[in-house]
C-alpha cells in the first residue's frame, strides 16, 4: 500500500500555537454576531468586510512573497489559521477561492504584471474570484467543455456558459476555462486556456440558481462576446488543462474538504452536557467522529507536506476529498441520532439552524470539487485496478 498511496506524517509544531491563539481571540470577538444559519455557510459564506479584516491580520496570502503583498509564511502556518476558521465556521467566501486556488495559480504560471496587479488586492481581501469550469454538458468530464475563446485584434472574444458558479454574483473576477483551440472532439485536452476575466465586462449575465435551503449561493454564467485583452491570457495558450488539473491537487485535500460541519461537535457536546449524564454509547459515537476527524486531519497534512515539497499528490488528495466528504455528511445525522432534535429549525437556536442548514447542504458536498464516483475512479486507478 505504501507504494501506491504515500502518506508521511507531518506534525504541527507547538510554536505555532500562538498563531493559533491570535486566530482564535479575533474569531471569538468576530463569531458572536454570526447565527446559526451563518455558520452553516462556512467557507462559501460571503463578507467582504470580516475578509478585509482576515488580510489586514496577514491571514490571505499568507505564504505569498511579499513583493506581491504575501507574507511569507510557512504552509504550517496557514493550515492552522484555515483550520481554526473552518473551527468557527467563519464566512470566508469572499477571499477563499482567491487565497486557495486562483492566487497560487496566478503566482506559479501568471505573468509579472498579472501577479503585481492581483496578489496584493487578493492578499488584503479586496479582490473576490469565482471558479468557471463547470459546464451544463461539461462536469465530471470537464475537458469536453464547449464555451469558446476565439482569437480577435489584442485579445479574444468569449462565448458560452458556465454553470453551478459559486459566488459568480458577487465576485469582482472568475478565472475560467474556454477552448481556445480545435473542438472538443479534436483536441480534447490540449485546445483549452485560461482567463482572468473582470465580473463587470460587458456581454456577461450571471443568473442565480436556487438551492434546496432556498438560497441562490451559484449561478449560471453566460459569455456573450465577451472581449479579454491578451494580457489576461494565463499562462500559455493550450495549456489550461494542465493547470486545471494541477490546482485540484490542492483543492481536495485542505481541511474545507472534511470540515464544513464541523461546528456542529462542539455545540452537540455542550447539548448534551447540559442534559446531564449520558449513556456510554453517547460517548462512543462521539469518539468515533472525533478518531475520523483525526485521521483525516494526519491524512491531510500529510499531503500539504508533499505539496510543499513539490509534488502533486492528486491520487491521494482524491482519497481524502472522498473520506473527508462521507464524515462531513455523517455530521447531521449523528446529531439526531445523539439529541433526537424538532424536525424543524428552531430560529435563533444556533445548533438547530446549524443543523437544518446542513441537513439541506450536505448532500452538495460530495458533487462539489469532484464527485464521489470521479474521486474513487482516481482511487481505483491509483490501486492498479482500473
Ligand atoms: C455546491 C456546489 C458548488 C459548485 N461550485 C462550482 C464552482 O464554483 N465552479 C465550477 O466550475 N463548478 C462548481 N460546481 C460544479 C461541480 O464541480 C460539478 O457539479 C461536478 O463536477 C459534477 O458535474 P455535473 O454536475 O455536470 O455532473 P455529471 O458529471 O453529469 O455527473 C452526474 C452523476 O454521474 C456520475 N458520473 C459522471 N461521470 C462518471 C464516470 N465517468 N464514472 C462514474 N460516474 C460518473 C457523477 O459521479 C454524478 O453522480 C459546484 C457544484 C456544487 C454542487
Amino acid at each position: 500500500m505504501s507504494a501506491l498511496f504515500n502518506f508521511r506524517p507531518l506534525e504541527i509544531p507547538a510554536r505555532l500555537e500562538p498563531l493559533r491563539q491570535d486566530v482564535r481571540r479575533f474569531l471569538a470577538d468576530a463569531s458572536s454576531q454570526w447565527s446559526g444559519w451563518q455558520i452553516g455557510h462556512s467557507w462559501t459564506g460571503f463578507d467582504r468586510e470580516f475578509s478585509r479584516q482576515v488580510g489586514q491580520r496577514g491571514w490571505i496570502g499568507m505564504t505569498w512573497p511579499r513583493q506581491y503583498g504575501g507574507h511569507e509564511r510557512s504552509g504550517l502556518e496557514r493550515y492552522v489559521v484555515v483550520e481554526e476558521m473552518l473551527a468557527a465556521g467563519a464566512p470566508l467566501g469572499a477571499h477563499w477561492f482567491g487565497d486557495r486556488q486562483s492566487g497560487p495559480l496566478l503566482l506559479r504560471l501568471g505573468s509579472e504584471a498579472q501577479r503585481q496587479r492581483f496578489l496584493p488586492m487578493i492578499a488584503k481581501g479586496e479582490a473576490s474570484f469565482c471558479i468557471g469550469l463547470s459546464e451544463p454538458d461539461a462536469g465530471s468530464d470537464l475537458a469536453s467543455l464547449r464555451s469558446r475563446a476565439s482569437r480577435v485584434e489584442g485579445g479574444w472574444r468569449l462565448n458560452g456558459r458556465k454553470v453551478w458558479t459559486t459566488n459568480a454574483h458577487l465576485c469582482d473576477f472568475m478565472i475560467g476555462l474556454f477552448r481556445s483551440g480545435g473542438p472538443a472532439e479534436v483536441e480534447k485536452h490540449k485546445g483549452l486556456s485560461q482567463f482572468l476575466i473582470d465580473m463587470r465586462s460587458s456581454g456577461i449575465e450571471v443568473r442565480p440558481i436556487k438551492d434546496l435551503t432556498g438560497e441562490a449561493h451559484f449561478n449560471e454564467v453566460t459569455f456573450d462576446d465577451v472581449f479579454v485583452p491578451d494580457d489576461m491570457l494565463v499562462g500559455q495558450e493550450g495549456d489550461g488543462w494542465a493547470q486545471a488539473s494541477a490546482e485540484l491537487a490542492f483543492e481536495r485535500s485542505q481541511p474545507d474538504r472534511y470540515m464544513s460541519a464541523y461546528p456542529l461537535l462542539p455545540l452537540t457536546v455542550d447539548a448534551l452536557r447540559a442534559a446531564g449524564p449520558q449513556e456510554r454509547m453517547v460517548a462512543r459515537r462521539l469518539g468515533e467522529a472525533e478518531a475520523e476527524l483525526v485521521i483525516l486531519r494526519e491524512m491531510s497534512l500529510s499531503i500539504l507536506g508533499q505539496l510543499v515539497d513539490g509534488h502533486s499528490p492528486s491520487r491521494e488528495a482524491a482519497l481524502v476529498k472522498d473520506l473527508g466528504n462521507l464524515h462531513e455528511q455523517r455530521m447531521p445525522e449523528l446529531v439526531r441520532e445523539l439529541l433526537d432534535p424538532p424536525a424543524t429549525v428552531v430560529k435563533g437556536n444556533t445548533l438547530s439552524e446549524l443543523l437544518g442548514f446542513l441537513v439541506h447542504t450536505v448532500p452538495s458536498f460530495s458533487l462539489r470539487g469532484g464527485t464521489r464516483e470521479i474521486l474513487r475512479g482516481i482511487t481505483a486507478k491509483g490501486l492498479g485496478l482500473k
